[in-house]
């Protein structure tokens, strides 16, 4: 039976040996940035960072509820680090602790529940006293939640996330995330500079701006997004910026021209569309049409021929009949994107789309993601086709994977190259020749 701690201050003995702690992240970039900002905020000297591969004395999983499967894939890992160290302090944080804690702490073994807005104090709620013989659950309300706590990625990777933006005040009818995260929120130009110095001081040269809906930038604070970007810009030492994601409604004419104008913004763009089918995008509470959808990705192809852009699709939406269906394929079939990202429609709890009529068949939802698939990767091969013969500039990773260094352009195609580590975290100017067997382009460095 879970309990409500009042006072997280623990004592913690000063000569213990340091407590190994792993940390796992399900779901998004923007769980991916937080988690290693909480993970920083573990003192070295008490606390030593352990893959989640190996024994640790404290497992922190950041979760992520956007759909069933996730929901599942969650509860699967928690199960997994408790099954690999019985002893071990099991910490759960993120989206789906904060929209279901009961439902968490119903699995035994589990320590401590935290939501949105106390993750980030999870190390003041850690101490020498180990396991719990309740589950403590820490979660309030995010009515008022409006407290933005700043996050980038660090180490792990290539390229750091930078968070600018949390919440959403959208209220798309199949959407929870609102309900996890608050309400759209942003610190000041100023301070996501700051932090963009810090990522700078370790020569990350890449930095791909993440959040909820991040075209919603400057709604608490009365600046915008495009400020931002044009302040970012400035900053030394970042070579480019990625916008992760961003909406239709969101992406000015003025966004797309300082892209075209400025190589530091990289020309990528992830848009989601969702339904190609004015009537679904209704019923989805969407705020645009699929006019305005084709007029951005015009736009952009117009004042950026070779732009990576990319598109969410949810396949098997409540009420959408065979004909909405080809409609939506038709739709994206005529339009010069460069892949899908294909969700299979998931009926969230508590949601106006759950209430809605016309529900779909899982046989019919398979198949229809399965054609939505198929269209996505003829997509991405023709944008490779189209790239042929280009010049463009690669970040290459610093894995090395079959004896090949790979990477991505600046307009997001996948790329290989034999390995060679002085190319490791470098941005590179190379040129675009044909497709390997492993599906990414081959380059020559130029
Ligand atoms: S824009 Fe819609 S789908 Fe995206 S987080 Fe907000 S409510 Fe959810």
């Amino acid at each position: 039976m879970p309990h409500h701690a009042t006072e997280p201050l623990r004592q913690f003995n000063m000569n213990a040996i340091r407590k190994k702690v792993a940390f796992h992240t399900l779901g998004c970039k923007l769980n991916f940035a937080e988690t290693s900002t909480i993970s920083r905020s573990f003192p070295e000297d008490k606390f030593e960072r352990v893959s989640p591969a190996s024994k640790a004395d404290i497992y922190v999983i950041n979760t992520c509820s956007v759909t069933d499967a996730a929901d599942r894939k969650c509860r699967q890992a928690i199960k997994k680090f408790i099954t690999m160290s019985p002893g071990a302090f099991i910490a759960v944080v993120g989206c789906y602790a904060q929209l279901k804690p009961q439902e968490i702490s119903s699995i035994p073994g589990v320590d401590l529940v935290l939501g949105t807005n106390e993750k980030f104090d999870i190390a003041a709620y850690i101490d020498d006293q180990g396991k719990r013989s309740e589950t403590e659950i820490h979660s309030v309300g995010l009515s008022s939640s409006d407290t933005f706590n700043t996050s980038y990625s660090l180490g792990d990777r290539t390229r750091s996330f930078l968070k600018v933006q949390d919440g959403c005040d959208y209220g798309c009818s199949y959407c929870t995330i609102p309900r996890a995260r608050g309400n759209s929120r942003n610190p000041l130009i100023t301070e996501v500079i700051r932090e963009a110095y810090k990522i700078s001081e370790r020569g990350i040269k890449e930095v791909v701006l993440t959040g909820v809906n991040i075209g919603d930038f400057g709604r608490s604070t009365g600046e915008s997004f495009s400020n931002l970007i044009g302040e970012l810009i400035r900053v030394q030492g970042i070579e480019r910026y990625r916008i992760s994601s961003i909406e239709p409604n969101l992406l000015t004419d003025e966004i797309i021209g300082m892209a075209a104008r400025n190589e530091k913004i990289l020309p990528h763009f992830h848009i989601p569309l969702q339904s190609g089918c004015n009537k679904i995008l209704g019923l989805m509470r969407r705020r645009y049409t699929r006019e305005l959808f084709r007029d951005r990705v015009n736009l952009i192809r117009k004042v950026m021929p070779y732009a990576g852009i990319g598109a969410d699709v949810i396949a098997g939406f409540p009420g959408e009949s065979q004909a909405d269906f080809e409609d939506t394929f038709s739709f994206i079939q005529g339009l010069p994107l460069s892949y899908l990202h294909v969700f299979t429609f998931s009926e969230r709890p508590d949601t106006l789309a759950e209430k809605l009529p016309g529900k779909v068949s899982p046989a019919e939802k398979a198949e229809r993601s399965r054609l939505l698939i198929k269209l996505s990767e003829s997509k991405s091969a023709d944008f490779n086709n189209l790239n042929k013969g280009q010049t463009t500039m690669v970040l290459f990773e610093k894995s090395r994977s079959e004896g090949l260094i790979t990477g991505f352009s600046s307009n997001y195609i996948r790329v290989e190259y034999p390995w060679n580590p002085k190319l490791a975290g470098q941005v590179i100017k190379v040129k675009l020749n044909s497709v390997s067997s492993s599906g990414r382009m081959t380059v020559e460095i130029i």
